[in-house]
């Protein structure tokens, strides 16, 4: 599954470590009681603590630090009971403490796992070496205003989750899989809303590269991406970009670089040389955090399922392939929807109405599960009457786009139109004498040896009942006829 680039020198493998920054969703702030809503007014919510008011103390926010054990256990992570937040120092316009609060070499969280989905329901493991907290800074505005850099303050404050990876990832498939997984578990927490688009989920990738089985390669590492497409072309231009430098006998310098995804290209921002010192030490004004074992088991016992265990009881209970169980754990709102439908119901015929013609629809009607003029009830209905022989197959899907064209029930439809399979044996009978008596020369051919007209004769049929005789019947009925 890994990426091997051949060079004229030889075969190089990628390896991809990801910093994900996750925002928490909570009410308020870290250290401070201000909303988080996105896209509210400018500066409308900050408080003293945001501003950096002098004297202003910060008063940390229990909720935020529950949402990072609950994320810990859903990554199988070690909780640290005790851990300490540090000061990390820097100057930016829009941190106005002149320090960002963070967590250093005691976070809350240590080592967990998470397992990567790929293709063909292949799993693998990549380690995650910890999760800590810490604040998010302002946002410097450069295009309001022609000499002068506004700063808005309202993300100042708001609760980080850094989840960082172990260099486990091998290809840009694997880092897209790694982030996608990690947003599905996010997401089925509620501990973070998973937004890329809003920046409520953001990545600093690291790549390098290395001859197979040699050590780690000196690695660039690519801030703030927030598309997994993004990632996946930055790690491919990125890898490139290295494996031609050592091609030529040149040497890669660890350094911080932008991506440009308008350009498709990676640029040096600062190299190790100019690092930052951030002078981290505990931050005198908190304590650090402890909790006791009864602290984590209380948030342990209110887990929710999640993806993979999802999965394995759809695959266990329901016989449900890997893929498909894959496909529908992929996000909590659709595993609901199948299993509403599902309920009751042959699991397979569900997994493929809700993956096939359920999804065909929504993307043929530009409509979400949340928007849906179709319920699972509603889909469910269709999938008994094709159960109990009211309608073919082939009918229902017919049946199914009306309903979501007019929002009409499928018993309804069906009534409306008169669409009832036909399983009269007399009226199929009548049908089949009417085809057969239509086409002498065929049905020489077939009496002659030709086996595959049975197909036509079949069709001739269905399309004599307007699609309504029911199939299994015909099938029974048609073969003695034309034998003779
Ligand atoms: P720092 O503390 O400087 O940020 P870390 O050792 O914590 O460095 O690593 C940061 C990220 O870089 C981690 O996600 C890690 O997996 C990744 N990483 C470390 N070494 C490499 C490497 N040689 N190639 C690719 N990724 C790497
Ligand atoms: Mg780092």
């Amino acid at each position: 599954m890994g990426m091997i680039i051949q060079g004229v020198t030889g075969d190089w493998e990628v390896v991809i470590g990801l910093e994900v920054h996750a925002q928490v969703s909570s009410n308020a702030k870290l250290f401070s009681g201000s909303a988080t809503e996105y896209g509210a007014e400018q500066n409308t919510q900050v408080s003293f603590v945001d501003a950096a008011m002098p004297g202003m103390l910060p008063v940390i926010n229990t909720a935020a630090v529950e949402q990072a054990v609950k994320t810990g256990l859903g990554l199988k992570a070690k909780i640290n009971n005790f851990s300490v937040f540090d000061r990390k120092n820097y100057f930016y316009a829009d941190l106005p403490q002149g320090y960002q609060i963070s967590q250093f070499l005691q976070p809350i969280v240590g080592e967990g796992i998470l397992t990567i989905d790929l293709k063909d329901g292949v799993t693998r493991e990549i380690g995650i070496t910890r999760l800590h907290l810490e604040q998010d800074a302002g946002k410097s505005i450069h295009d309001q205003h022609p000499s002068m850099t506004l700063v808005d303050l309202n993300r100042s404050g708001v609760a980080l989750m850094e989840i960082v990876s172990e260099p486990d990832m091998r290809s840009p498939e694997e880092a897209a899989a790694y982030v996608k997984k990690l947003r599905s578990i996010l997401r089925y927490l509620g501990t973070c809303d998973g937004n890329m688009d809003e920046g409520s989920m953001r990545a600093d990738v690291n790549v390098s590269v290395r001859r197979p089985g040699d050590d780690l390669g000196t690695r660039c590492e690519m801030k703030n991406l927030n598309s997994v497409r993004f990632i996946q072309q930055a790690i491919v231009y990125e890898a490139n970009r290295q494996v031609d430098i050592l091609e030529e006998g040149g040497k890669i310098d660890q350094e911080t670089r932008l991506y440009d995804s308008v350009k498709g290209e990676t640029r040096s921002m600062r190299s190790k040389e100019e690092a930052h010192d951030y002078r981290y030490f505990p931050d005198p004004d908190l304590l650090p955090l402890q909790f006791d074992d009864a602290f984590v088991a209380k948030i342990k016992a209110d887990l929710p399922e999640l993806p993979d265990e999802k999965k394995d009881r759809f695959m266990n209970t329901l016989g449900i392939s890997a893929y498909d169980a894959g496909v529908l754990v992929a996000e909590k709102e659709v595993a609901d929807f199948f299993e509403d439908v599902a309920k009751g119901r042959d699991a397979k015929l569900s997994v493929n109405w809700v993956t096939g013609e359920f999804f065909g629809n929504l993307k043929r009607t530009g409509k979400t599960i949340a928007t849906s003029p179709v319920s699972a009830d509603a889909l469910g209905e269709v999938i008994d009457l094709i159960k109990d022989g009211t309608i073919s197959n082939r009918i229902a899907k017919e049946v199914f786009e009306e309903m979501f064209d007019t929002g009409k029930s499928a018993s309804n439809i069906v009534e409306e139109k008169g669409l009832k399979q036909v399983s009269d044996t007399g009226a199929i009978e009548a049908a089949i004498d009417d085809v057969i008596a239509a086409n002498p020369d065929k049905l020489a051919e077939y009496r002659g040896g030709k086996d595959k007209l049975l197909g036509f004769f079949m069709g001739q049929v269905m399309k004599n009942t307007g699609g309504k005789a029911n199939p299994g019947v015909v099938n029974k009925l048609l073969k003695p006829k034309l034998d003779g």
